[in-house]
């Protein structure tokens, strides 16, 4: 290409492919989403509209994106696996991870008044992003399996925590002191016998995080219909317009899938023999 005497400066820019042929797991996490949601009086433990706003960006991000298979989210994070023959960008990283961090961001903002009617923003949250490449299906099952245990973990501590505080009295840091050192079954036990709560019977969302697929829809309610208000809530699915209004009738193109979100375990073998597809 030719240019000015300064173009030459272009190929500092050095080739930053992904390794082909390799799972690629792409994470994202809040920006100091503990004053964040301080500031914006989220509910403690859980705040659902936090959480359903992820979800929905997560589900924006994945209908902008098909080569997205599989989402996971808790808290302030959602991982997202690439499919392994992605072309995504060429497999440029730092392309795919900005991109896409910045599409999630503004999705964030863009939905937060669908959930925050009332809460007007009182500066503008962002999320930090990375790409981490994995050889094979048992690293990217154990990967989630790595953040479903970790939301488990995270929601029994805070779960007990929150009761102490919010139902039993105790400052925070007198309920920091009494849960250090319990083992899980411990915390079970504080719930149960002070606070009256079967932590088996705590919300799903909050005790499995979000798991957001793509499953097929049969044939029969194609086009025409009005696309589907997007998920408010659970049971909300979304379509996957390839492209609004691109929608032409094709022969022989791929099954139409829709997105679900569901509060499922992933650890168990049981997930991933339902869908397949995930890892192929
Ligand atoms: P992309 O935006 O697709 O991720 P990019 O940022 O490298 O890739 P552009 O944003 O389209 O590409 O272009 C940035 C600028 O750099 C353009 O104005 C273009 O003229 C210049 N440019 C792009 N590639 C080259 C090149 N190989 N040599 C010299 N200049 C280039
Ligand atoms: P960093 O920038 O390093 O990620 P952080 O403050 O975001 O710092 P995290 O470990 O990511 O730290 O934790 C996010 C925190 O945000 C949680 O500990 C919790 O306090 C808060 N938070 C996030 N989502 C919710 C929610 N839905 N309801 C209540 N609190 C939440
Ligand atoms: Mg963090
Ligand atoms: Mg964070
Ligand atoms: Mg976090
Ligand atoms: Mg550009
Ligand atoms: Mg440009």
């Amino acid at each position: 290409m030719s240019g000015s005497k300064f173009a030459y400066v272009k190929n500092y820019e050095l080739p930053d492919p992904l390794l082909p042929g390799t799972f690629v797991v792409f994470r994202l996490d809040g920006h100091s989403f503990h004053r964040f949601s301080d500031e914006h009086n989220f509910s403690k433990p859980n705040d659902t509209r936090a959480l359903k706003l992820m979800d929905h960006a997560a589900e924006a991000l994945m209908k902008e994106y098909p080569d997205i298979v599989l989402g996971f989210g808790e808290s302030d994070e959602y991982s997202f696996l690439l499919r392994k023959s992605t072309s995504l960008y060429q497999r440029r990283q730092a392309k795919i991870v900005s991109t896409l961090t910045s599409y999630f961001t503004s999705c964030y903002l863009f939905y937060w008044p669908t959930y925050f009617p009332n809460g007007l923003l009182k500066y503008p949250p962002s999320f930090d992003g990375r790409l981490v490449m994995y050889p094979g299906e048992k690293e990217i099952k154990d990967y989630f399996s790595w953040r479903q245990a970790d939301t488990h973990i995270n929601n029994l501590y805070n779960t007990a925590f929150w009761a102490l505080v919010q139902q039993g009295g105790q400052t925070t840091t007198e309920a920091h002191a009494t849960l250090r050192g319990t083992v899980s079954k411990q915390k079970h036990e504080i719930l149960f016998s002070r606070f009256d709560i079967n932590y088996n019977n705590v919300d799903a969302r909050f005790r499995k995080g979000s798991v957001i697929v793509r499953v097929e829809i049969p044939e029969l309610h194609e086009e025409n219909e009005p696309p589907t208000k997007e998920g408010i809530d659970d049971s909300t699915t979304v379509q996957n317009p390839v492209k609004a209004g691109k929608t032409k009738k094709k022969k022989k193109s791929a099954p139409k899938t829709q997105l679900q979100v569901l509060h499922c375990d992933i650890i168990s073998d049981s997930f991933w023999n339902e869908h397949p597809g995930i890892l192929t």
